[in-house]
């Protein structure tokens, strides 16, 4: 029928008219990132603010674009301090692939979209600087706390009932 092309156009302007603007004004306004967005690369720390990152350099070997740097000096005693965890923001591509490699949470894609400097060597920063890294040791002892306390709030297996039928192999109460 020729007119209800003419009759779904009408119904597509009149929805357009009657909703609102979909446009921020920018910078003033801002729209709230989805969760799973993926920005600039930040340092993640512990609840006393100590960082999180053992130096273990996976992070460094898995960026695809060799963006990630680390100066570690290591002590006798094994521990690391990390005089520089360099990351070059603006040759990132976000791929969050360092992100996952790490296997002490002590990095994550942040919502830091503002990234626009006017220095170019701005676009290189540290993550971390001049800190000691945590120990694998210090991860172990959180996470298996962290594990305790779960299982000691989970709900306890279901005891069996005084009066529960007997099982196929109860066959001792004849
Ligand atoms: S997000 Fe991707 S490109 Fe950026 S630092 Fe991590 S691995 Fe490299
Ligand atoms: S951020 Fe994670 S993967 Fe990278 S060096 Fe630190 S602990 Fe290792």
């Amino acid at each position: 029928m020729w007119g209800a092309g003419l009759i779904n156009g009408l119904r597509i302007t009149m929805r357009n008219m009657l909703r609102g603007p979909i446009t921020v004004m920018y910078p003033y306004e801002k729209l709230e990132l989805p969760e799973r967005s993926r920005w600039a690369v930040r340092s993640k720390y512990f609840e006393d603010g100590d960082p999180r990152c053992t130096a273990c350099m996976a992070c460094v070997r898995s960026c695809p674009d060799h963006i990630l740097d680390l100066e570690v000096t290591t002590a006798e005693d094994k521990s690391k301090h990390i005089d520089r965890f360099s990351y070059e923001v603006g040759a990132c591509m976000m791929c969050g692939l360092c992100v996952e490699t790490c296997p002490f949470d002590a990095i994550e894609m942040s919502h830091d979209y503002e990234l626009a400097v006017t220095d170019a060597p701005l676009l290189s920063e540290d993550l971390l600087a001049d800190v000691d890294a945590a120990s694998a040791k210090r991860h172990r002892e959180l996470k298996a706390a962290a594990q305790a306390a779960a299982e000691a709030a989970a709900p306890s297996a279901a005891p069996v009932a005084d009066d529960a039928a007997p099982t196929e192999k109860g066959g001792d109460d004849a």
